[in-house]
Formats: structure tokens, sequence, C-alpha cells
């Protein structure tokens, strides 16, 4: 119980779904949008920057932007797995942003991935119950999946 915040950054980049029975197994792109949406008690300390907070937006946002934003925007996402994928990236130059994952980027995976990444990130500070509740990856503006922590 307490209150909860989200937060998203998004960004511009590909995958595909190697064994999709249509049109994924493309190579190709979206603007994903990734929320974080947080859980604790409001900080109740006085005085303190963040009072009257579960956490600062801007401290919600910069995890996002270097844990994730900066590991893929631009980037394609490729599952480990996918051989045809690979061999037609190791023809890209070392500059291409190519970040290689251990399972399929469907939303669904994505959304776990991002969990556990920016979950490693959050830390309690105030004694205030505060953890990552769920994170949400939108794929399309139709599209969306969430993953939820225990
Ligand atoms: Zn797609």
């Amino acid at each position: 119980m307490g209150s909860r915040i989200k937060r998203w950054i998004e960004t511009d980049t590909g995958h595909r779904v190697p064994n999709h029975k249509s049109m994924c197994s493309n190579m190709h792109g979206h603007r994903y949008r990734w929320e974080a949406e947080l859980e604790g008690d409001i900080i109740t300390e006085t005085g303190v920057s963040d009072e009257g907070m579960v956490m600062d937006f801007s401290d919600v946002s910069k995890i996002l932007t270097t844990y994730i934003h900066d590991m893929v925007d631009h980037a394609f996402i490729v599952y480990e797995g996918d051989e045809e994928a690979i061999r037609a990236l190791s023809h890209m130059s070392d500059n291409h942003r190519t970040f290689v994952v251990p399972f399929i980027p469907t939303a669904e995976n994505l959304a776990k991935w991002a969990f556990d990444v920016v979950e490693e990130q959050i830390s309690s500070v105030y004694g205030n119950d505060l953890k990552l509740y769920a994170f949400h990856v939108r794929e399309t503006p139709k599209s969306w999946a969430s993953w939820y922590g225990e």
C-alpha cells in the first residue's frame, strides 16, 4: 500500500521476432515507450528535496536514460539465438549499435528485461518502502506489455 508514480522515456529502436508467423520477422523498428511504475509511501521527512514524493521524477528519469535509453536508442536489439540476424549485423561497421539479448525481443520480454535492469537501481533512501511495482513497454500506440515484480 502506498502511492504509485510513473515516468517514461522513449527510444527509436530496431528489432525483429525471428519466428513470427507474419511481418514481425522482418527487421523493423518502433518508437518504444519505456515506463517505470514505482510504489512507496510518500516521504514525510521535513525539509528534504523529496518531501511529499514517492521518488523524484527526475531521478527516475535519470535511471531510465542511463540504463535503457543510452543502451538501446538508435540500436538494433537482436536475440543471441537469431543466427540469421546476427550474421547480417556482423557486416555492419564496428560503431553500429547492436544490442544482443538472451531472449526474443518481444514487448513482453523487453518489459521483463527493463524491470530487472531498473529494479537494481532503485533504493529506498528514506525508508518509505520504495519499490519498482511494474514496467510497461509500448511497442505501438495500440500495443503494450507489462511485467510485475513479486
Ligand atoms: Zn516490432
